[in-house]
């Protein structure tokens, strides 16, 4: 099947009072219509850059500097921002961690609702509404018909982001961003909320890049994911393969953080020691190093590109092929 994402060597750059910095670099990935790609990496990797660089939603600040996204052909790189708008909320939505914070305060429901509906399927007031009550409806809210006319803060976290996915689905998009779409949300209405998404995949055929630090989130929703650290991309493979052999140590790191729940409790084991490197001084060699158990003296000096590290698999890391699976498991985090 033909892609309907291309993301090609995309770098984006934001303007700083030190000077410009490189947000993102050279990130690649694709995806076909009805596949989840999952995003995955600790806050300050680049996830959410990448969104809003598809999006074309970064500010005066940053721009794309190389690379180019092509969705369903066209180069969403060139578009102007007129165009661009016809493509947000349109063929692309975004839903966000916060549903606050998208949602405007001093507006009903269904207004919101109905702004974006009338916009991108030129539906009549009366259509709109009962379209809006519609869409509520199918993302389980109850009692639609009240809750078109309700104001955001009656509302609460839980439904707020039903409301934001049920108004992001609402025209049809081919594509579906979820930036930490239930980091916000307790575990049950989590649950609930991926449910929600799943299902509205299968029905709709809508691609999702699902955006999250939460990797049993990817598991449950994602067919192929990539691992970003730094603003790179350093490691993809499908979601099988990633937990069954991971093999970029960082991903191996961030495995290792996830809460064992069978001890009865939430107790994290150990997690990546150290911290993301800052924009401004990104580690000579590999910029995983400062991090890395298995750092040896190569990886300080040269930075390793995105290798073939078995078929189907990329891996940013020297010794990616290395490791035999009992050593892998033998190295200690923390
Ligand atoms: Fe660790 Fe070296 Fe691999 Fe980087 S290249 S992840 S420092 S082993
Ligand atoms: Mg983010």
């Amino acid at each position: 099947m033909d892609h309907l994402l291309q993301v090609n060597h995309l770098q984006t750059a934001f303007r700083t009072d030190k000077g410009e910095v490189i947000s993102i670099d050279d990130v690649s990935f694709s995806l076909k219509p009805g596949e989840t790609i999952g995003i995955v990496g600790e806050s300050g990797c680049g996830k959410s850059v990448t969104s809003l660089s598809i999006m074309r939603l970064l500010g005066s600040k940053g721009r794309i500097r190389q690379g180019e996204i092509r969705f369903g052909g066209a180069d969403l790189t060139g578009m102007t921002e007129a165009q661009m708008r016809e493509i947000r909320g349109n063929e692309i939505s975004m839903i966000f961690q916060e549903p606050m914070t998208s949602l405007n305060p001093v507006f009903t429901i269904g207004h919101q609702m109905g702004e974006s509906i009338r916009l991108h399927l030129k539906m009549k007031p009366k259509e709109t509404r009962a379209y809006a009550i519609e869409m509520l409806k199918k993302v389980g809210i109850p009692r639609p018909e009240a809750i078109v006319d309700e104001y955001p803060h009656a509302l609460s976290g839980g439904m707020r982001q039903r409301v934001m996915i049920a108004m992001a689905l609402s025209c049809k998009p081919k594509l579906l961003i979820a930036d930490e779409p239930t980091t916000a949300l307790d575990v049950t209405i989590q649950a609930q909320i991926l449910e929600l998404m799943k299902k509205l995949r299968q029905d709709s055929g809508t691609a999702i890049m699902l955006i999250t630090h939460d990797l049993g989130v990817i598991a449950e929703m994602a067919d192929k994911v990539i691992v970003m650290y730094a603003g790179q991309v350093v490691e993809e493979t499908d979601v099988f393969t990633l937990f069954d052999e991971p093999k970029h140590p960082y991903t191996k790191g961030l495995m290792s953080s996830i809460p064992h729940i069978d001890s009865g409790m939430d107790e994290r084991l150990a997690s990546i020691p150290g911290t993301v490197p800052s924009l401004h001084q990104m580690p000579q060699g590999c910029r995983f190093h400062t991090r890395c158990p298995y750092a040896v003296e190569r990886c300080l000096q040269q930075a390793p590109p995105l290798m073939q590290s078995g078929a189907n698999h990329l891996a940013r890391c020297w010794l990616a092929e290395e490791h035999s699976p009992q050593e892998r498991k033998e190295a200690a985090y923390g």
